[in-house]
Order: structure tokens, then C-alpha cells, then sequence
């Protein structure tokens, strides 16, 4: 973070300072983690204070502290009403006073992988200095993950490319506030999260809060082939507006979408402006024809930030897998895994299944829940039996409450188990080296150990 006085921090937070005033370069809100000269902010959730952790943070090397009410502590502490809010704050300030060009990335899948794009791109661009990008970490994308992401700008950085998840309606316009982004996207819309949206329009409604955000000097980047582009196209009309598309014109589109041998998807891809079209043919280092979208969409954000074709194709042919994200791996037994296990949601499984298919070989598909899909589970755990049927797919073994609806769907060739112990045990007796075998699930499922198991005992 830019070196800031506790006093500022406390006028700019409307907050009172009490002790010492030090200058303060790092910001935490965990008190397990090194705290050595940070402001330890204590935040209250619904199953915790972190007033409680004081002591903790302080023996972890905290210099000062941000409580909302007075506590028995040596450090300097600023006491403020809302420690959630000056936190945000905080970052706003931050944000606002290094002044780099942000770019914000939202949608119900693929927000880490562009995220992850952008990054590279930009970090070829600016390769004199790699420390100008800031990127979220991980998946540090909500209304705490994002302020502590702004919070580690410093003056060296001349991007920041922050991802941001939602869960309820509000909470991307209150990252957006703080982010402030220059370039906007929406990378899609699918009936994730619905238990907190309640419907599909629901979620698009909550994304099309970081489109709501800009001024008349940013852009929206608009995916074409979502549902809701039209809709946002006329709604937005203030900012500017650049779009992408695998199936129509756009700004950026591709041709000649293909995959490897190895799996891995090669495009053209093809900038459209006024005065005529560039092209470069991209080798992406991800399976997965839906990256053709997120390298579009990267592409897109990129190039409104100055970057020629040429930097963009290097960034997005540098770019790796990211863990648990269709990663191929070998298998035992002369087995190869694809593993998606990081996370799932219908669109998400549709396209690896896609994968799947697409590769020679007998096609597998283990599968556990899908998560926070509400009252519509049912349905979409049935449409994705359907789907991998349809496919082709030859064996599906299933573990989970909800995926009994996609075990009945797909019918014969289909195999349930009550856990993954007497799952992997089953599967393990009737692997053979003809296999590519799908592990996908939401992050609750845990997916995880099926692809360990498969892994071991080589
Ligand atoms: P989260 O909401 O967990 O932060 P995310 O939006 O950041 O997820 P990624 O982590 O990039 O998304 O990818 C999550 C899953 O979605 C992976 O299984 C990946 O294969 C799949 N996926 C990535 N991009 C797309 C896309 N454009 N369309 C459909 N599925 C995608
Ligand atoms: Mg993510």
C-alpha cells in the first residue's frame, strides 16, 4: 500500500484517532497472517468479531489498529462506526490516490481465467517494470477481497485488474464504487448463485452493476453471445461500448476455432475498427473451446488499454491453466484426466463435458453437485444427464444429494454412489487405458480427492 499517516486514515474515515501517529503501509484483516506493521482492521461478520483476535494481531507485529469500539490495547487504534465501511473506504482512497487503470471483470464463470489473460498481457506490455499489474489474488473477489486488493496499490503500479463476485444484489456496485473501473465486463450470465438471485434475470441484473459504474470515459466490454447484450446495449448508453462474439460480427471475434492434439484450443482471432481488420492466430495453453470467449474478451479489454494485437497474442499464448481449471493430467493405468474440479456450474459443465467429447477415447464423466442452484437444482442437475448423454458420453459415475436427478437422466451407464470413498473404489476396479475421464464439482464437492486417487498408486 502508498505510505499513509494513521491521522489521514482517521480524517478521511471520519474516525478518531487515539495513541501514537504512525505511518502505516499495509493493511489486514486476518490475524493469523503476518501482521508485522500493519493496521489490523477488525472486521465483525455473522460468525465472528475480530475484536476478539486483538491479542493475536497484536503478537502477530500489528503497528496500529481500526476497531469500532474502544479496546485495551498499547497500539495506536483508530475507532471508527463501521470498520466494513472504512475499510472500503479506505481503499477508495487508495484507489483514487495512485490513479491506475482499473479494470473490473464480473460474470457467473471464467472471471479468474480473464482476469488471469488481462494479467499476462498487460505484464508484457509493461515488461521493463512487471511490478505495474495488480491482480486479484486467487479469488479474493467479493466485498472484502476486493478493498483488500485496492489496498495493495502502490506507486509502481500502472493497472489494476480486479476480479468481483456476487452473491446478492449490491454487492458489485459496492465493489465498483470502490474500484472505480475504466474498462468493465460482463464475461457472461448463467443460472449460478441462484439462491441468492432467485432467477437468471436476477443475476444479470446484479452484474450489470459494474456497467452501471462507468462514466462517459469507460468502456463496457459486451459478449455478444449472452443473452442479455442487447439489453445492455441499450441500457448503458453513456459509456463506450466494445463487443466481442464467437458466433456474430463484433469487434473482437474468431475464425478457424480449433483444438490440438494435446487438447489445447488454437483461433484467429480478429480486431475489427473503422478502417479496416487486424488478425494473429492464438495457441492457448487451456483446453476448452469457452476460452475462445474469455481470450476475446481479454483481447478486447486489453486493446482499450493501448495494447497492439501483436503484446495480446504473446500474453494470451503465455497464459497457463489455472489449477483445478481443466488441467489434463495422466492418469494410472494409461488414463488421462481432465480436471475441473475447482468449481461448477451448468455452463461450466456443459463445456467440459464439450472437452471431454472432443478428445479420442472413451469418454467418462465423474460427477458431484452442482451447488447454490435453489430450487431449480432439479432441473439443471437433469439437463446436465441429458447433456452428456446427447454427447456421447459413454459412463457417468456420480456421487452427491443433488446429482441422483443427472444419474437418473442419463440413464443406462450411469452408476451412483452414496460417497466418493465407494465411488473411487468402484471406478478404480474399471479404469483402462482407453479413458479420458472428466472429474468435475462445485468447490463443496470436493472433487479434488477423485483426481488424487486416480493420480496415486501409479
Ligand atoms: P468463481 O465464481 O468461482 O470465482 P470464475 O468466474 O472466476 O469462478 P474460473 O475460475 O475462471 O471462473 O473458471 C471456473 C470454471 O468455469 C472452470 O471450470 C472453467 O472451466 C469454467 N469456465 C471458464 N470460463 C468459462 C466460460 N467462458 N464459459 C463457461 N465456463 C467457463
Ligand atoms: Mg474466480
Amino acid at each position: 500500500m502508498i505510505p499513509l499517516k494513521l491521522s489521514a486514515i482517521a480524517e478521511f474515515c471520519a474516525g478518531e484517532l487515539v495513541g501514537a501517529d504512525l505511518t502505516i503501509e499495509k493493511v489486514l484483516t486476518d490475524s493469523r497472517a503476518d501482521c508485522t506493521g500493519a493496521l489490523f482492521i477488525a472486521l465483525v461478520g455473522e460468525r465472528f468479531d475480530a475484536h476478539e483476535f486483538i491479542d493475536v494481531a497484536e503478537k502477530q507485529g500489528a503497528a496500529a489498529l481500526m476497531v469500532s469500539k474502544k479496546v485495551e490495547s498499547a497500539l495506536p487504534q483508530i475507532i471508527v462506526e463501521d470498520t466494513e465501511k472504512s475499510l472500503g473506504q479506505l481503499a477508495r482512497l487508495v484507489r483514487q490516490e495512485v490513479n491506475p487503470k482499473v479494470v473490473g471483470i464480473t460474470g457467473s464463470a471464467g472471471k479468474t481465467t480473464v482476469k488471469e489473460l488481462v494479467a499476462s498481457i498487460l505484464r508484457i506490455k509493461s515488461s521493463d517494470n512487471k511490478e505495474s499489474v495488480l491482480a486479484t489474488k486467487g479469488n479474493f473477489n467479493n466485498h472484502i477481497g476486493v478493498p483488500l486488493t485496492l489496498l495493495e496499490l502502490t506507486k509502481e503500479h500502472e493497472y489494476a485488474v480486479i476480479e468481483m463476485g456476487a452473491n446478492h444484489q449490491g454487492e458489485i456496485a459496492y465493489c465498483a464504487s470502490l474500484a472505480m473501473p475504466d474498462v468493465s465486463v460482463i464475461n457472461n450470465v448463467e443460472p449460478a448463485h441462484l439462491e441468492g438471485f432467485g432467477s437468471i434475470e436476477g443475476v444479470a441484473k446484479a452484474k450489470s452493476e459494474i456497467y452501471q459504474a462507468l462514466d462517459a470515459n469507460g468502456t463496457a466490454i459486451i459478449n455478444l453471445d449472452c443473452e442479455f447484450a442487447s439489453q445492455w446495449q441499450e441500457e448503458f448508453i453513456d459509456c463506450h461500448k466494445v463487443t466481442v462474439s464467437r458466433h456474430k460480427d463484433a469487434h473482437f471475434s474468431a475464425n478457424n476455432v480449433h483444438l490440438n492434439s494435446a487438447g489445447l484450443v488454437t483461433f484467429e482471432l480478429i480486431k475489427r475498427h473503422l478502417t479496416g481488420k487486424e488478425s494473429a492466430t492464438i495457441s492457448l495453453q487451456l483446453a476448452g473451446f469457452h476460452n475462445v470467449s474469455n481470450a476475446l474478451v481479454a483481447a478486447a479489454i486489453c486493446s482499450q488499454l493501448d495494447v497492439d494485437i501483436e503484446t495480446i497474442k504473446r500474453g494470451l499464448e503465455e497464459a497457463g491453466a489455472v489449477k483445478g481449471r481443466l488441467n489434463l493430467i495422466a492418469g494410472q493405468q494409461g488414463t488421462l484426466i481432465i480436471d475441473d474440479t475447482y468449481n461448477a456450474s451448468v455452463g461450466s459443465v456443459k463445456a467440459a463435458i464439450d472437452v471431454l467429447v472432443n478428445k479420442a477415447g472413451e469418454h467418462v464423466f465423474v460427477f458431484g453437485d452442482m451447488g447454490e442452484l435453489g430450487t431449480e437444482s432439479a432441473h439443471y442437475h437433469k439437463e446436465i444427464g441429458q447433456y452428456a448423454k446427447d454427447k456421447g458420453v459413454s459412463k457417468l459415475y456420480a456421487t452427491g444429494k443433488e446429482v441422483a436427478h443427472t444419474v437418473e437422466a442419463f440413464g443406462q451407464g450411469a452408476k451412483y454412489f452414496a460417497d466418493k470413498e465407494a465411488l473411487i473404489a468402484t471406478l478404480l476396479s474399471e479404469i483402462n487405458s482407453t479413458q479420458i475421464i472428466l472429474v468435475k464439482g462445485s468447490r463443496s464437492a470436493r472433487m479434488e480427492q477423485v483426481v488424487q486417487a486416480l493420480q496415486e498408486s501409479q
